[in-house]
Order: structure tokens, then sequence, then C-alpha cells
């Protein structure tokens, strides 16, 4: 058994075989084969290492003379290669498991590195490198360039990758995807945020994770406390059995709260939103006991599709959305393509800067028929409900000018055809850069309201990846910076008495609530699974306590003091979240 830390990014708790899916994405599963197949199977060992010896002289060839420290590892890997007890250990795997030849070449590599890495000598120790790129050669061979996908399973498993797109997370089927671990991302990466919103447990930032499980491994995912049990004990199962039935009791008494206000114990009612990417999510938000939708992340209408959609596909999406909301906002934000949500058809070309480059609405503004096909679909929907339209990454006033013309064009050709639409439909934007933090006053001027996305105000203000394991720990929202600059927008946003509310990651931590409330925010939009926590909280305070409380903390200049103080407060109201 062996317990590894990492970051906690959704709640719950999964146990499951582990499916390892390598930076490569070769997916090495426990394969049963009839004693027919063995001497197949032994045959495709054989034709992979001689393949694989055959890469290395090729790539030797490639490489000039005095690249000698090359020569040695590929002479290190050849002599590995050419070992014949290495080769028989591989078979007799297959013979007297009866598994795949991957199966086997994966197991029998893992456990070697495993040895070696834990010898002292650290020459010997750092071989274990060399162990997993002979095993990357032998299954490139085995498997070539064929990937499986996961979402042909047929029994539950967690994934265990270095790291997961937001696509592929988003095609993950439920009923077998049961958690996942990756050694890459960060808490407020799409990808997390995907996790939370699908209700799958998950940690990342474990490194070398992928190196450590096999496809034979059984793993814990325990996604409240950011840990991962590789090969648990029978007492580590039961305990975690019982800690899995605690949270479910806690989550089912929570649930009583559903058709309940959120409304503090002095009788200020706050709403709650749910953030969605697909439509079907919006059931799940009214089954929590959510007032509507505060954030519609529609670029996964596109990225799940994998190919643009039509005008009809963006209507039946928010149709579907709206229908289920009658009478309740519905804000659908335009597509946010790029940085980490990237189509996998569309012939992006590759930035060095992807965070900074031709994302989101400034996408959308080159792609001009892209985007009026979106805006029509969601005009043609606006005479279903409430809905509202939300533009992303706004940075100054010109692009929100330019986003607003393109808007009365597209009403304009609505008009043509004489099609209904809302001709008074509300349009806001996303508050997530500092530029536009720091000119709210004058983005208030053509705003009917603001929400703000802490998530990327953050990563930009702060110049932190949010998705980069490596800076997580300077990634704060209880930075003086940001708490700064989110002062001085709801300022201005209720100087010009427009709505505003909180979109970002942050308004689904309990630990923030309070601050939040005592910072003035009245609307959060949050993942669906956490309003029941969110809504409990906020019936346990007061609005009196919250500014006492923003108060306090307004006076600290240590981002950790912030944290540790407000967690200390939340934790007195609802331990059972912590
Ligand atoms: C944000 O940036 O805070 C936000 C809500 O948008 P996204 O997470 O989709 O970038
Ligand atoms: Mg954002």
């Amino acid at each position: 058994m062996e317990i590894r830390k990492g970051i906690a990014v959704s709640p719950g708790i999964a146990f499951a075989r582990a499916i390892v899916i390598d930076s490569k994405d070769y997916r090495i599963p426990r394969r049963a084969i009839l004693p027919s197949q063995v001497a197949d199977e032994v045959h495709r060992v054989d034709e992979a290492f001689s393949g694989a010896v055959h890469q290395l002289s090729v790539l030797e060839s490639r490489q000039s003379v005095d690249e000698s420290s090359l020569k040695d590892i590929f002479a290190v890997h050849r002599r590995f290669l050419q070992d014949e007890s290495f080769r028989k250990r591989i078979i007799d795997v297959i013979q007297q498991e009866m598994v795949t030849a991957e199966f086997a070449v994966s197991t029998i590599l893992h456990e070697i590195a495993v040895h070696l890495s834990s010898v002292e000598d650290l020459y010997i120790s750092e071989r274990a490198a060399d162990i997993y790129d002979i095993q990357k050669r032998l299954l490139t061979e085995l498997l070539g360039n064929v990937t499986e996908s996961v979402d042909h399973l047929s029994e539950e498993v967690v994934v265990i990758a270095h790291n997961l797109t937001p696509t592929q997370t988003a095609g993950f089927n439920k009923t077998y995807v049961r958690g996942f671990a990756t050694e890459a991302g960060g808490r407020t990466s799409h990808t997390a945020i995907l996790a939370r919103s699908l209700g799958i447990p998950a940690v990342v930032a474990m490194e070398d994770i992928t190196a450590q499980v096999t496809a034979s491994s059984k793993v814990i995912i325990d996604g409240n406390r950011g840990v991962v049990v590789i090969d648990p004990d029978e007492a580590t199962i039961e305990e975690y059995r019982e800690y899995a039935e605690s949270l479910h009791k806690f989550e089912t008494r929570l649930g009583s709260l559903r058709d309940k206000p959120a409304e503090t114990r002095d009788g200020v009612r706050i709403t709650l939103l749910g953030n969605i990417e697909f439509p079907d999510e919006a059931v799940l938000v009214k089954n929590k006991g959510g007032d509507g939708i505060g954030l519609y992340r529609t670029e996964f209408l596109y990225l799940y599709s994998g190919s643009e959609p039509t005008e009809q596909d963006h209507y039946e999406a928010y149709a579907e959305t709206v229908r289920a909301f009658q009478g309740k906002p519905v804000v659908i934000r335009t597509m946010d393509l790029g940085a980490d949500k990237l189509p996998t058809t569309q012939g992006h070309p590759p930035e060095a800067n992807p965070v900074l480059g031709l994302r989101s609405i400034r996408y959308c503004l080159e792609h001009l028929s892209l985007f009026k096909t979106q805006l029509r679909a969601i005009l043609r929907a606006s005479v279903l409900g409430d809905v509202r339209i939300m533009f992303p990454l706004i940075t100054n006033l010109q692009e929100l000018r330019q986003a607003r013309m393109i808007l009365r064009d597209v009403m304009e050709d609505l008009d043509e055809y004489a099609a209904p639409y809302n001709p008074m439909i509300q349009v806001g934007i996303m508050i997530e850069t500092p530029s536009a933090a720091l000119t709210s006053s004058l983005l208030a001027i053509d705003s009917d309201f603001f929400s703000i996305g802490t998530n990327d105000l953050i990563q930009y203000t702060l110049a932190v990846d949010r998705g980069n394991e490596h800076v997580s720990s300077l990634y704060a929202f209880a930075d003086p910076a940001i708490l700064s600059l989110i002062r001085s927008v709801i300022h201005d946003a209720n100087k010009a008495k427009i709505g505003l509310s909180v979109c970002g990651e942050i308004a689904s931590e309990p630990e923030y609530i309070m601050l939040l409330l005592g910072m003035g925010i009245r609307t959060l939009s949050l993942a669906p699974p956490m309003i029941p926590e969110v809504k409990q909280i906020i019936r346990s305070v007061s609005t009196k306590e919250c500014n006492h409380l923003a108060r306090k903390v307004a006076t600290m200049d240590a981002p950790r003091q912030i944290k540790n103080y407000v967690r200390d407060a939340a934790m007195k109201i609802m331990p059972e979240a912590f």
C-alpha cells in the first residue's frame, strides 16, 4: 500500500481498479486471453522487441558522432532489449496469467522500475527512467498510434493519467469512470471544473503517479482531502468505506435544504445559480436547489462534438436549458474557446502563449460567422425565458462595444426574417482580467451586469497559470491584489446599479462564502453539486458577522493569514465540510 498526497479538486471517494493512460494516451487494461491465443501474444512480444531494437538503430543513425551521452543511453536500452531473461519474464506472465502482451510488458517493466528506484545508489535508481523509456518503446510497437478510448469500458475504473484535457474528461462515461488522478493540473483548470460538475472525485498534482500505478493496481481517490491510496490494505479500505458513508449521510442531510431559500439568519436573500457545461446539467442545478444558471460554458458544445455546432445545435441546447428553468435567469456565455479549451477538429494554429493569445471573445471577433451563428441561436432562444448574454474575457470598452455592435447586426438580420427574439435581452460581461477590473466603472456604462470570473482574474493578476501544478501554491484568491480588485468592481457595479455576481470557482469554496457576502456579493454562481453546502453556510450566518469578517480581512496582508482566518470561521459553522 502507498499513500500519496496531491491537490483535491473534486470531492468524493472512489475505489476501483486503475486504468493508466500515460502521456501518450495508452490505455493498458488487464485483458484475459484464451489458451489458444498465448502463442500469438508471445509472437507479438518477439516482434515488439525486434521493432524496438530497430527504432533504436534508426535513432542512433540520426545522431552525430559527438553525442556520446545519447549513444551510451541507446547502448543501455539495446542491451536491455537483447537480454533474454528479461524477455522471458514477460513471456512467463503471458503464459502463466493468460494476459495480453501489452499488459505483461507494462507490469514487468513497472516492477523493475520500482525496484531500481528503491535502490540507494543514485546511478542505479536513475536507471528507472530508462526502464520507462524502454516500456514506452515496446508499447509503441505493440499498440502503434491507436489509442483506445476510455468510453468503451465495461467495469468501474479510476483513471490515472499524466494530464487530461477538458474534452477527454467531458467524454468519460460516468457509470464506469469513478474518479481520476493526474500528474498535471490545478484546482481551477477546466478539467478540474468539469470533474466537479460531473461529480467525479479527482486529485491533481500527483507527481509520477503514472509510473507508480499499474493496470492491476486498485486505487482509492479521496477527492476531499487530496489523497490517492495505491493498493490499499483491508483496514484502509474499511476506513474509507466508513468515511464515504459519513459523507453520504452529510449530503443526504443537506438534500433537505433543496426548497429552502439561501437566506442569511438576518433575512438577506442570496441568489444561488449554477455553472454548467452541458444542457442536461440544468436539471441537476434545479435538483440541488439552484435559482437558475449563472454561467453556461457554451464552448463545450464545440469541444464535445468535435465539430462546429450549427445554429440549430446551439438553439436546441439553449432551449433545453431555458425550459428546465422557466422564468429563472439563464446566463449564456458566448464561446470561450482557446487556451486549454481547444477544439480538436478546428485548425486552431498553435500559439506560444495561448492564454494570452487569440482566445475567447477575441477569437469570436475574428471569426464572425461562428460568433453570429451563436448569437442568432441565443436570441432565438431568448423568447423562451429569462435568457441573458455574457461576453467572456473582455479587456476594454472597445471590445465590448464591438461585440454589442455585432449583436445588433444579428438582431437586424432576425428582424428581416421576422424571427422573434427579446430586443431588451440583458447583456453582461465577465470581469476576469485585471484591465477589466481596473476599468469597471467605464465598462459598466455598456453592461447590464458583471460576473466576476475569479479563475482567470487570479491567473492574470498574479501571473500564475491556473493549470500548472508547479505554481499552484502561488495561485491565491486571498491575495490582497485580488481582494482589492474585487472591492473596486463591487463598488463600481453598485454605483452604476447593474447586476453583479461571482462565477469563478471561489463561489463553491465553503471557506470563502462569508468573505464574499461580507464584501457585498449577493449572487453566486457555482458548481451544481456544491449548491447545498454553500446554501447551508449562508443560512447559518448573519450579514453582520460576514461584514465583520470582511473588515478584519481588509486589515490583513498575507494570503495564508487570510485563508486560515476565513477557514477557521467557516469550520466553526460547518465542520463537516472540511
Ligand atoms: C473564470 O475565469 O473565473 C470563469 C468562471 O471562467 P472559466 O473558468 O470558464 O475560464
Ligand atoms: Mg474564465
